[in-house]
């Protein structure tokens, strides 16, 4: 895109009571919101750094280190806009590399279905609707686990690292844990302590890209990107950088609301 088809804006919000002002440049026109992807990567690691600030204050420290991959076998969520970006990122590599990574997804995505985890995941959502809050919430804690008993790893997972690291989704971004490498690789419930990131992005770029297509398969699941990009071929609506924007921090700060955390002083401008 050539100068004239970006504009700059300034976002101020106040975290944990302290101001803090972004200024984000995004593009000026229509686009999909996959193609601003980074911009919200980029935000995720922003908070994603305050939170482990925050826990190395109190004399914590962040035990992930580069070669552990432990959580790479959970069920990664992840956006309707990264379905699109990840089949893109796929369809993008060269051969043979992306018949590789092809195969690992259809492998992974055939152990899951053959051990019947999906159906499992859709009775415990469907069961949780009726249930209060914290028992559907340790319900799925259990569901969860037993996909990751299964041992089947992300598709981009190689040498127990991340092979797309600077394009990896945003809800791999926000976990990043203080507790011993090993309860991630024998994960119990209540023995992983995640560092508190005071503003998910992945929860509210899920929130905005929903269209409403993909409504039947509840959780969206990276290990199903390439399927599902596939079923619903790309109809995602196109909206300028600062509506994508706007939209976004309304649903966070809206969000944020109900724990400590952001509040808006003011919106993109
Ligand atoms: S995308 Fe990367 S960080 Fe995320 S689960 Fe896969 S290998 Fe792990």
């Amino acid at each position: 895109m050539d100068n004239d088809e970006w504009t700059t804006g300034r976002v101020k919000l106040r975290i944990n009571g302290q101001p803090v002002e972004l200024e984000m440049t995004v593009p000026a026109g229509p686009v999909k919101l996959q193609r601003i992807i980074p911009i919200f990567q980029q935000l995720t690691n922003m908070f994603v750094d305050a939170g482990v600030a925050a826990v190395e204050a109190e004399g914590k420290a962040i035990s992930c280190t580069a070669g552990c991959g432990a959580c790479c076998r959970q069920p990664v969520p992840i956006a309707e806009a990264e379905v699109y970006q990840i089949a893109e990122l796929v369809e993008a590599m060269p051969e043979p590399r992306r018949g590789v990574i092809k195969a690992r997804f259809a492998a992974g995505v055939a152990q899951v279905r053959a051990a019947g985890w999906f159906d499992a995941f859709e009775a415990c959502i469907e069961r949780g609707r009726s249930m209060p809050y914290d028992a559907a919430a340790l319900q799925q804690i259990e569901v969860v686990l037993q996909y990751f008993r299964q041992g089947v790893p992300c598709p981009f997972l190689e040498d127990e690292s991340c092979s797309i690291h600077a394009s990896r989704p945003l809800a791999c971004r926000e976990y990043l844990v203080t507790s011993p490498a090993r309860n991630c690789a024998t994960p119990i419930a209540g023995t992983v302590h995640k560092v508190d990131v005071v503003m998910r992005p992945s929860r509210s770029l899920a929130a905005i890209s929903r269209t409403g297509r993909m409504n039947g398969h509840g959780l969206l699941l990276l290990i199903l990107a390439l399927e599902l990009a596939e079923a619903y071929p790309d109809r995602a609506p196109e909206k300028t950088g600062s509506e994508w924007m706007m939209e976004f921090f309304r649903h966070a700060t809206g969000a944020a609301t109900e724990g400590p955390g952001v509040v808006p002083e003011q919106g993109l401008r």
